[in-house]
């Protein structure tokens, strides 16, 4: 089984589900993972497991024409030259000649070079060494300048979404452009969201997990989930999302859970270079 795939504002397309990488440094993992039917990984320079992700791709007998790999520019390559430097090198530790999708991983806002940044970023899809370009924790005032400035939406804006943090202002931002939100922890990591009890019963009544639940409310609501696990069976039943669907009833206790409040830093002040 393999996720859907989703169609993009430059005419490439995205599978909906994809394979968080983040703090998974075993090559054996991302064979599994791909075996397991994922097509997409979501790696970035500063998870510092891109030459492991390479290795796992290289070892997969799945073709890497069906993969889609995501990789992000780190924050201290903001600037014209950074970009180009910086997804050389990705490129070199994850053995691969392109990447899919190329995102600036935080706009920095203080250090105000994203325009600049994502006009390199465009340079680098024309080349054809990213396929699609996009950004990641980008508000709608970064991606309104973006626009205005270049005439060019990202492809993607991968932001914190959860149930607890839904995001309805940045989906609608996203969409006018549209943008298509991918979700980073999409299961609300570190907290208690899976163990919410209104979770288990929507689960109970088609018969899957509170996880799968939640993975399937993102897709439901538009947003591409990209869930981490490095546990097997978890990450398999995570994928098989795709044969039941939530009713409105379901969607609306699901919204029920909105708290409103992040786990991750806010991109207003959040820096990592
Ligand atoms: P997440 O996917 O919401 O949660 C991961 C946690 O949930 C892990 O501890 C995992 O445990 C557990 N888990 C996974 N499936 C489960 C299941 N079916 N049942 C119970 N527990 C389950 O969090 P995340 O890793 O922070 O986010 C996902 C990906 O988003 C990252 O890996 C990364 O690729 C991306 N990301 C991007 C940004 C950004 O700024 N762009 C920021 C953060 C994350 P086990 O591994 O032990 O199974």
């Amino acid at each position: 089984m393999t996720a859907p795939l989703t169609d993009l504002n430059d005419g490439c397309r995205m599978p909906l589900l994809g394979f968080g990488t983040y703090s998974i440094h075993d090559p054996e993992i991302f064979v599994q993972a791909i075996d397991a039917g994922y097509r997409l990984l979501d790696t970035a320079t500063r998870y510092e497991n891109e030459q492991e992700v390479g290795q796992g791709i290289a070892a997969s007998p799945v073709s890497r024409e069906e993969l889609f790999v995501t990789t992000k520019l780190p924050g201290d390559a903001h600037g014209s030259a950074g970009p180009r430097r910086e997804l050389t090198a990705s490129l070199g530790r994850l053995g691969l000649d392109h990447v899919d999708l190329y995102l600036i991983h935080w706009p920095l806002p203080r250090i105000d070079r994203y325009v600049e940044t994502w006009q390199a970023m465009i340079a680098l899809r024309d080349e054809g060494l990213a396929t699609s370009v996009g950004v990641s924790n980008f508000l709608p005032d970064h991606l309104d300048r973006l626009v205005a400035a270049t005439g060019v939406a990202p492809a993607v804006n991968q932001v914190e979404l959860h149930p607890y943090f839904q995001q309805a202002e940045q989906r609608a931002a996203d969409q006018r452009h549209g943008i298509t939100t991918q979700s980073w922890t999409p299961l609300g990591r570190k907290t208690d969201l899976l163990d919410q009890p209104a979770l288990a019963e929507i689960g109970a009544r088609h018969g899957v997990t509170a996880a799968q639940v939640v993975l399937r409310w993102h897709t439901q609501i538009g947003a591409a989930p990209i869930p981490k696990s490095a546990t097997p069976e978890r990450f398999r039943s995570n994928l098989d999302i795709f044969s039941f669907e939530l009713d409105p009833e379901d969607l609306a206790r699901v919204a029920d859970l909105e708290t409103g409040e992040r786990i991750g830093g806010d991109p207003r002040t959040h820096e990592e270079f």
